[in-house]
């Protein structure tokens, strides 16, 4: 491998979250019951007419104005005809040489830092039906995804490493759940990705024949299918043979790929504009106002925490990673402000009881609000760090505010000197040798007795009071 350059490319379906369906009013729903959702447009009977979904045109919008595309004012869309059991029509509704969005570019993180990805454009379409196959002894075909709306990203030839592939999609599924326009459900087939790769030796300028990896909904599962099918290219070339233009399926059991055809061209398919749509014109005014309502986008608030909360990069992509978990870290801010200890919680003792009980981060009891709470209970030395793990896990047990579960746990530090006096006092009483030897010089044992002190308030004591009041009594 050492002598080639990987070339990737990737096309990236998403599932659009709207209510219907791209051509007709039948619910877009996944889970329901097979066969509830279809009408005679989605099943393709004769003299059926599609209506186009003005929702679905706004999402596939607001996705091309995130990642600097160029939305085109005119788009058409093209009849692809193929067979397949999953697509009782006949032919899939897409478009083709004139898609809704062109260009743009999409940032990634990568071990040297950010690197940019082209794009090539953004089209919609619809979804085929679904096939099940290991329930009965036949095949059996659900209507309901038919016609639901999709968006296909497609990427330029610019990764070089089945890594920054990964990155990619990581990068491409913020952005749409930053967006709220896919639930980039995997498991569900939400997001699914085809990949080509290529190689070609160091130095090369034209590309390898590519191969193609189809319908993959794992981005561990894409990576390791990638390194195998790099791998494998740089096996027939060494080998004195030519790659062969071909798709496969991974098997991610054997860890192999499996040859499903030779590579169909686009010509093969005999697009043609759709006759029953319209040109799709999208007007200049309404994609400048939708671009108005974008949010801030995963990689600019990243910049913003790195250069104006001072957190480092790492905290920084951590805390974006979902637009959720970055609303819960600034949404703390307002309560404690300190950006810094804000992030090491939550990267600490609150992103372990989300992955610990499976709960989105807006679901936890331990509200942003209560958790700035608890933090400026800590500064104000009401509690100390240690009992504030504790207080953060009876907060989500409990659904109770931090300061009532203090009290009822007596968590709170004893800063009332008259008590640590007392305590301090009795210490000092147990351990006469110790004293004197601090007062010969042995100004180390401060620690023993702070120690000693803790232990006599059960670790409520204040530690820094502590020692001062025994610098205090002993000076
Ligand atoms: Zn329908």
């Amino acid at each position: 491998m050492v002598d080639y350059e990987i070339v990737i490319g990737l096309e990236v379906h998403a599932q659009l979250l709207t209510t219907t369906k791209l051509f007709c009013s039948c619910r877009s729903r996944f889970g329901d019951p097979p066969n509830t959702h279809g009408c005679p447009v989605c099943l393709g009977l004769p003299g059926a007419l599609p209506v186009m979904n003005r929702r679905a045109v706004e999402m596939a919008v607001r996705m091309g104005n995130a990642i600097g595309c160029k939305i085109a004012t005119k788009s058409i869309f093209a009849r692809k005809n193929y067979f397949y059991p999953d697509l009782p029509k006949g032919y899939q509704i897409s478009q083709y040489d004139m898609p809704l969005c062109i260009g743009g570019s999409l940032p990634i993180i990568v071990n040297e830092g950010e690197k940019v990805i082209g794009i090539t454009r953004i089209h919609l379409e619809e979804d085929a039906g679904k096939l099940i196959h290991d329930q009965g002894p036949g095949s059996l075909f659900d209507v309901n995804r038919c016609g639901t709306p999709l968006i296909e990203i497609v990427s330029e030839p610019d990764m070089r490493s089945p890594a920054e592939a990964y990155a990619y999609l990581l990068s491409l599924k913020q952005i749409l759940e930053y967006l709220e326009i896919c639930d980039c459900n995997m498991e569900e087939g939400s997001l699914r990705c085809d990949a080509n790769i290529s190689i070609r030796h160091k130095g090369e300028k034209k590309l390898g024949t590519k191969t193609e990896i189809k319908n993959m909904n794992s981005f561990k599962e894409l990576e390791k299918a990638l390194e195998y099918e790099a791998q494998r290219q740089a096996e027939v070339l060494e080998s004195g043979n030519s790659v062969l233009q071909q798709t496969f399926l991974w098997d991610p059991s054997s860890g192999r790929s499996i040859p499903m055809r030779s590579k169909e061209d686009a010509h093969d398919y005999r697009y043609f504009p759709e006759p029953d749509l319209m040109p799709l014109v999208v007007e200049q005014s309404w994609t400048d106002s939708l671009k108005q309502t974008l949010p801030e986008l995963p990689s600019h608030r990243r910049t913003r925490f790195e250069k104006e909360m001072g957190l480092v990069p790492s905290a920084a992509e951590v805390l974006t990673s979902s637009r959720a978990l970055a609303d819960y870290f600034e949404q703390t801010l307002l309560t404690y402000s300190d950006a810094r200890q804000v992030a090491n919680w939550i990267m600490g003792d609150i992103l372990r009881i989300v992955k610990d009980e499976k709960l989105e981060i807006n679901c936890l009891k331990v509200t942003s609000e209560r958790l700035g709470k608890i933090l400026k209970l800590v500064e104000n030395n009401t509690i100390s760090a240690r009992s504030a793990k504790k207080v953060i896990n009876l907060v989500q047990e409990q659904d109770k505010e931090p300061e009532k579960i203090i009290e009822e746990q007596g968590l709170g530090q004893i800063s009332d000197s008259g008590a640590l006096e007392t305590a301090v006092k009795t210490v000092l009483d147990q351990n006469p040798d110790t004293v004197e030897r601090y007062k010969k010089g042995e100004k180390k044992l401060i620690g023993f007795f702070v120690g000693q002190a803790m232990r006599a308030t059960q670790g409520k004591g204040n530690p820094k009071e502590i020692n001062s009041l025994i610098t205090r009594m002993l000076g």
